[in-house]
């Protein structure tokens, strides 16, 4: 039997440079953004700056966590209690939950095959909830048909928010994942694709949104610290009615995250190589199929995912068993029941009004995800390839016995 020892959940160390960052921040004992000396710019309003510049775009909110960010930019964008927002189906837990902490009413859209939104079920959902809000999530970094989607943001003055926790350096058509949206949110989260631990960023172009999300993530009115926001006069009329949702960005992750920004490139590319090494793999087994990613989808391959198309749940079950026994961690959408990062729509039972999504759960029964940390090398890719070729066999023999 095929065992794969390396551990799914292990990223890499930081960075010498990285650590040494965060040392010098460490040394001033100035860890909140707004302690700052005579002349001193913090860590987090760099941070803010530069992540602003390396997306293009004009502002930019560095916070609490990736879903943080997400509830501040609905209700900076307008959404206000009980409007509908349009989220794919296929995401993770933070996001329905940023919805509904911002006081939203989720209307769940239906996935294709390849994992991304369903174009017409989005075009059916956008007429039929009225929704001025689509939230789009980039779940496991595969980017939807962009220019569809834009196009029925345009016809319906629908607000497009993007989900980048996965796609952060990722493009479409060469242009950034979270230039497209009015506001884009993003992770740095241990498992995304810049680590601090905790934390999140939010961009955008529109200075009335990036003022009421600065006041939201409490800035104590100390905001004119900040490097990447307007005219301190676009607060004005914010500054009183906003209130403090505290969740802020301290000076010791944002010195880790100036680093690793510079990071960002090299390791996309490194993922990529792996990624590459296990699809090239799992796609010469037989009932294994992987999504179609077009040119211009420029993905980031820090996981990878693939369904068993003709397999019953039971079967699915059975091979993510079958893995896990020989060390590989496979995370399956379609578990009934929530486990650890992974859990199903139907388990958002707070959603009050749950669509038929048929296409989507079946789609979800099969559908089988792995992590592929920076910590694998890509003899390991193929090692894990072998385990899941071998684990396929094994189930394949049970089923014909039977
Ligand atoms: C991780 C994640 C988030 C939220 O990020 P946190 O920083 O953990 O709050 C949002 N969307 C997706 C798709 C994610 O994977």
């Amino acid at each position: 039997m095929q065992v794969f020892s390396k551990s799914f959940t292990q990223q890499e160390p930081l960075s010498e440079k990285a650590i040494a960052s965060a040392v010098a921040v460490m040394r001033t004992g100035r860890l909140h953004r707004y302690n700052t000396i005579e002349g001193e710019v913090s860590q987090t309003a760099l941070l803010e700056k530069e992540f602003a510049q390396y997306m293009g775009a004009q502002y930019c909110l560095a916070c609490a966590s990736g879903g943080y960010a997400i509830h501040i930019a609905l209700k900076s964008a307008g959404m206000t209690k009980g409007d509908p927002v349009l989220c794919n189906a296929f995401t993770l837990s933070p996001v329905p939950g940023a919805i509904d902490n911002a006081g939203g009413m989720t209307v769940l859209v239906e996935i294709n095959d390849d994992y991304k939104i369903d174009i017409e079920d989005l075009k059916a959902k956008a007429l039929s909830s009225g929704a001025r809000f689509l939230l789009l999530s980039h779940m496991r970094g595969h980017i939807s048909d962009m220019d569809a989607v834009m196009e029925i943001c345009d016809e319906h003055d629908i607000i497009l928010i993007e989900d980048c926790a996965h796609t952060l350096g990722a493009r479409w058509k060469g242009k950034l994942s979270g230039s497209f949206g009015h506001i884009a949110c993003f992770s740095s989260q241990t498992y995304k694709h810049l680590n601090s631990g905790e934390g999140g960023l939010m961009i955008t172009n529109d200075q009335d949104a990036i003022a009421q999300a600065v006041l939201y993530s409490g800035s104590y009115m100390l905001y004119s610290s900040h490097l990447a926001i307007p005219d301190d006069k676009v607060f004005d009329q914010y500054r009183l009615v906003t209130p403090n949702y505290s969740g802020r960005m301290d000076n010791l992750r944002a010195s880790i995250l100036r680093v690793q920004l510079h990071e960002l490139e090299g390791n996309c590319r490194r993922w990529n190589l792996l990624y590459g090494t296990i699809a090239k793999g799992l796609r010469s087994i037989a009932g294994i199929t992987l999504p179609m990613r077009p040119r211009h989808e420029e993905y980031v391959g820090s996981s990878i995912q693939f369904s068993l198309p003709d397999w019953t749940p039971e079967k699915v079950k059975e091979f993510v068993g079958a893995c896990a026994v020989r060390g590989v961690e496979i995370k399956w959408f379609g578990d009934p029941v929530p486990r650890a990062f992974t859990s199903r729509y139907d388990s958002w039972h707070y959603i009050k009004k749950h669509p038929n999504l048929s296409k989507t759960r079946r789609i979800l029964d099969s559908l089988c995800d792995l992590r592929v940390p920076l910590t694998f090398d890509e003899d390991d890719c193929r090692k894990i390839v072998a385990v899941i070729e071998e684990a396929v066999f094994h189930v394949l023999a049970i089923s014909t016995d039977s």
